[in-house]
C-alpha cells in the first residue's frame, strides 16, 4: 500500500509521501538505541513529567488532530476528539502508576545461607518495535508508547500507510514533551520493510495490533530470532442477551457496540446472541434503532457513521454480506453498498445465519452485525466460544448466577457485563486465542516489556 492519506469520504488522495531509505531507517534505529541509553538512566519523577506535558500537547492540538483523523479514516469527528483526549489521559495514568507497577519487591529467600536476601527488580528492554494499525490512529499507538516509555523503553512506530499525518505527529510528540531525542520515531516504511527492522540486533521486542495474518507473520520472524512480542489481533466478540436483561439498554448499547468508529473496532460486539424469550422484541428495536442511523460525510458533527477506512475494506465487507445472503441470511436493514463517491457501506443487520457462511467465522470489520436466536445459555455460550477469536464479550443479564456461570465460560480475554467493551487504561486489555498474546494496559501492559530481574544476595 502506498503511504498516502486518501480521504475515505470522498476517495480522493490527498497527499502522498516518501518511504524513508535504509539510511533513515538506519539513523532512527541508532537514534532509539542512544536514547535507550539516556532515558534508562532517568527517574520516574522525570519521565512522569515529560508524559504530562505529552498529555497537555494532546489536548492543546485535540481539534486539529481530530479533523487530521477523521480526513485519514474517517471516523465521525466527535469520536475522533474523544480518542485525542483518551490519549492524555493514557499518558496520565502511566505518569501516575509506572513507578507502583514496576516497583521491587522482597520475596521469601529459599536458601539455608543466613542473613541472605531476595527479590525481583524489573529493568526495561531497550529498543521496541510497535506495528499499529490505522483504526484508532492515535489510541492504539498511546496504549503502547505511554507505558514504554515510563518504563525507560524506547519505541519505533511503523505505522498503517494509510495514517501517515498521525504517524508524523506522534513521531515529534515526546520529543516536544521533553523525552530524549529518538526515544520514540516513526518509521514511514510499507509492511514489507517490518523484517529488516525486526531482525535488527537493536531492537529487543515488538508489539502489533492489526489482523490475524500479519501477527503471524511478525510473530514468525519474532520467534526465528527469539524476541518477546506482543500481539492484539482480531476479534468476533459475542453480545450475548438474555431474558432477564434490560432490553431497551442492551439494544441501544448494541447499536453503539457494532457502529461505533464506522463499525471497525477490533472489541466491536459482531455477534448478537439473543435468547429466544426475548429474541424477537430485542431484535426489533436493535434493527429500528440502527435504521436511524445517520450516514454521511464524518466531518459533518450531525453523522453517526462515516464510510470504512478504505476500498478494500469496504469491499470485503460487501464479499461477506453477499455470501452470507447467498446461503441463505435474511437482511433487516442495510445490506448493499450505496451508490454514492467514497466507501461507504449501510449498518447492516443479518439473520437466520448459519455455520457455512463466512460471517459465522470470519471477522467483519465494518457495521455488519449478524444475530443468532438460542434456547438455552448452554447454547448460547455454545456459539459464543465457536469462533477462533477470543478478544472480549459483553453480557446482558441481571440474574447473578447467570451471570457467574457465563464468565467462567465465555473463552475471551474480557467480560464485560450489562455494559459494552471500552479499553481503559485502568483494566487490562488483550485476548486468548487466534485474537492475540499477551496484555496491553494497566500493569500487566507495562511488564511485558520489561525484564523481571531476580535478585539474590547472600
Ligand atoms: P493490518 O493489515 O494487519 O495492518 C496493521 C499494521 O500491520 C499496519 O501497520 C500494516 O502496514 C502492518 N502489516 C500488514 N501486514 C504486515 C506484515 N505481513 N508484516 C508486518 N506488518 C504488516 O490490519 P488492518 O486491516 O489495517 O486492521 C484491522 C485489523 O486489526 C482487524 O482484524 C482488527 O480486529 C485488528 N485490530 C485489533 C486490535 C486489538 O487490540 N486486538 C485493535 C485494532 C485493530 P501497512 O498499512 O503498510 O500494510
Amino acid at each position: 500500500m502506498a503511504i498516502a492519506v486518501t480521504n475515505p469520504a470522498t476517495g480522493e488522495v490527498v497527499e502522498t509521501f516518501d518511504p524513508h531509505d535504509e539510511v533513515e531507517v538506519e539513523r532512527r534505529i541508532a537514534a532509539a538505541q542512544s536514547a535507550f541509553v539516556a532515558l534508562r538512566n532517568t527517574t520516574f519523577a522525570q519521565r512522569a513529567a515529560w508524559m504530562r506535558r505529552a498529555a497537555e500537547l494532546l489536548e492543546a492540538d485535540a481539534e486539529e488532530l481530530a479533523r487530521t483523523i477523521t480526513v485519514e479514516m474517517g471516523r465521525p469527528l466527535a469520536q475522533s476528539r474523544a480518542e485525542v483526549l483518551k490519549c492524555a489521559r493514557g499518558c496520565r495514568f502511566y505518569a501516575d502508576n509506572a513507578e507502583d507497577f514496576l516497583a521491587s519487591e522482597t520475596l521469601a529467600d529459599p536458601s539455608s545461607v543466613k542473613a541472605s536476601a531476595a527479590g525481583t527488580r524489573y529493568a526495561p528492554l531497550g529498543v521496541v518495535l510497535a506495528v499499529m494499525p490505522w483504526n484508532y490512529p492515535l489510541w492504539q499507538v498511546m496504549r503502547f508508547a505511554s507505558p514504554a516509555l515510563m518504563a525507560g523503553n524506547t519505541g519505533l512506530l511503523k505505522h498503517a500507510s494509510n495514517v501517515p499525518r498521525s504517524a508524523l505527529y506522534l513521531d515529534t510528540l515526546f520529543e516536544r514533551a521533553g523525552f530524549p531525542v529518538g526515544a520514540f520515531h516513526s518509521l514511514l516504511i510499507p509492511a514489507s520493510g517490518v523484517e529488516r527492522v525486526m531482525r535488527d540486533p537493536r531492537v529487543v521486542a515488538a508489539t502489533l495490533t492489526g489482523s490475524e495474518p500479519a501477527g503471524r507473520s511478525l510473530a514468525s520472524i519474532a520467534g526465528s530470532e527469539v524476541k518477546h512480542v506482543v500481539l492484539e489481533l482480531g476479534g468476533s466478540d459475542p453480545f450475548l442477551v438474555m431474558p432477564t436483561a434490560d432490553l431497551d439498554a442492551a439494544a441501544s448499547v448494541a447499536v453503539t457496540a457494532r457502529n461505533q468508529n464506522n463499525g471497525q473496532s477490533c472489541i466491536a460486539a459482531k455477534r448478537f446472541i439473543v435468547h429466544t424469550d426475548v429474541y424477537d422484541e430485542f431484535v426489533s428495536r436493535f434493527v429500528e434503532k440502527t435504521a436511524a442511523l445517520r450516514v454521511g460525510d464524518p466531518l459533518d458533527e450531525g453523522t453517526d457513521v462515516g464510510p470504512v477506512a478504505t476500498e478494500s475494506g469496504r469491499d470485503e465487507l460487501a464479499e461477506l454480506v453477499d455470501d452470507a445472503i447467498e446461503r441463505g441470511a435474511e437482511v433487516l436493514t442495510g445490506g448493499s453498498v450505496p451508490d454514492r463517491a467514497g466507501w461507504f457501506y449501510p449498518p447492516t443487520i443479518l439473520a437466520c445465519i448459519t455455520r457455512d457462511m463466512r460471517l459465522f467465522q470470519e471477522e467483519a470489520f465494518g457495521p455488519v452485525a449478524t444475530v443468532y436466536r438460542v434456547e438455552s445459555r448452554e447454547e448460547a455460550a455454545e456459539i459464543a466460544n465457536a469462533t477462533t477469536f477470543g478478544l472480549s464479550s459483553s453480557l446482558w443479564s441481571t440474574d447473578d448466577d447467570e451471570i457467574d456461570w457465563f464468565i467462567d465460560r465465555l473463552d475471551a480475554g474480557a467480560v464485560f457485563v450489562n455494559g459494552m467493551t471500552v479499553s481503559h487504561p485502568e483494566l487490562p486489555f488483550g485476548g486468548i486465542k487466534n485474537s492475540g498474546v499477551g496484555r496491553e494496559l494497566a500493569a500487566a501492559g507495562i511488564r511485558e516489556f520489561m525484564n523481571l530481574k531476580t535478585v539474590w544476595r547472600a
